[in-house]
């Protein structure tokens, strides 16, 4: 099967495989119309010795964090990790060549049933590695900073915002990122609105300074990210320092490299800020790709 799809019925930890191109989600669904439901996306990298969840179980720590900040019933590692390896059996199999693909699984609150409760619904699927990853990857980025309407370190003051969950929400950081585009820019760059460096829509920022790699302190007011956690593990053996810091506009301007990092694009230079260009560091931008690769 080409394009796979599982759906997932937490309840009954059970799953069954499908077709993306298939209906499956009832609009009654609350993720449909509330955006109810939280999610992650996954790096699978088939190398040579085998096939890597990069970040495997950081994704399902968050996932797990992000279900309890939503109330949402803590989810079963042990399906989960079935839903996983099916699909990524089901995608190789299908390509035997295929060198890196994304799986997204979800979990949505669900539907209210005729009884009054609400059933939670999961589903899995496997996302390419585009075009525009690519590019990114091989020539960097652009941003344009926008103000993301909160103060720094407004989660703990006010947990209902669900500042460090990565839930089905979305719209406003498409928003940003189509606002980003409309100024000429590939990426939004959000900062707090007493002006702290924060994140990207989908991405976090890292920036060296000398010896040092620095980024945005996640509760600052922002997801606490798998490939920002990975590279960091390695700062060590890159003969470099790793620290969360409150960064000004100014300072990633100024910084001696500055990179957007996710799971799906990796690491991808930011070659410019809001008109400015930044400095631009090819060999630690490869050495990132490679960390992140090889998981
Ligand atoms: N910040 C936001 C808002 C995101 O949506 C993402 C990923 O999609 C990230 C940061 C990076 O997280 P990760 O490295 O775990 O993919």
């Amino acid at each position: 099967m080409t394009d796979p799809l599982i759906l997932v019925d937490p309840t009954d930890a059970t799953f069954a495989l499908t077709e993306l191109a298939a209906a499956q989600l009832p609009v009654t669904d609350l993720s449909a119309h509330r955006g109810d439901g939280i999610f992650e996306t996954v790096l699978v990298s088939v190398g040579e010795d085998g096939i890597t969840v990069v970040s495997r179980d950081r994704h399902f720590a968050r996932f797990r964090t992000s279900a309890s900040a939503l109330d949402l019933p803590d989810p079963d590692p042990v399906l989960w990790d079935r839903v996983i390896d099916e699909l990524i059996a089901e995608v190789t199999a299908a390509d035997a060549t295929i060198a890196e693909f994304g799986i997204r699984y979800a979990l949505s609150r669900g539907e209210v049933g005729a009884d009054g409760t609400v059933r939670p619904r999961g589903w899995a699927f496997p996302v390419p590695v585009d075009e525009h990853i690519h590019t990114a990857r091989a020539h960097g980025v652009t941003a344009v900073s926008l103000d993301r309407g909160f103060d720094a370190y407004i989660g703990s003051k006010a947990p209902w915002l669900l500042i460090g969950a990565k839930t089905l929400s979305y719209a406003v950081n498409q928003a940003a990122g189509r606002y980003a585009g409309q100024r000429g820019a590939d990426e939004a760059l959000f900062v707090s609105h007493d002006g702290i460096v924060l994140e990207g829509p989908t991405a976090n920022i890292i920036i060296r300074r000398g010896d040092r790699l620095l980024t945005p302190d996640p509760a600052a007011g922002l997801l606490s990210g798998t490939t920002q956690r990975l590279i960091f593990d390695h700062a060590e053996e890159l003969g470099l320092r790793a620290e969360y810091a409150d960064l000004s506009l100014e300072d990633v301007k100024t910084a001696d490299g500055a990179w957007y990092v996710s799971s799906m694009r990796t690491a991808a230079a930011l070659r410019e800020l809001d008109g400015n260009a930044i400095a631009v560091d090819d060999a630690l931008t490869t050495r990132f790709q490679e960390i992140v690769q090889v998981g």
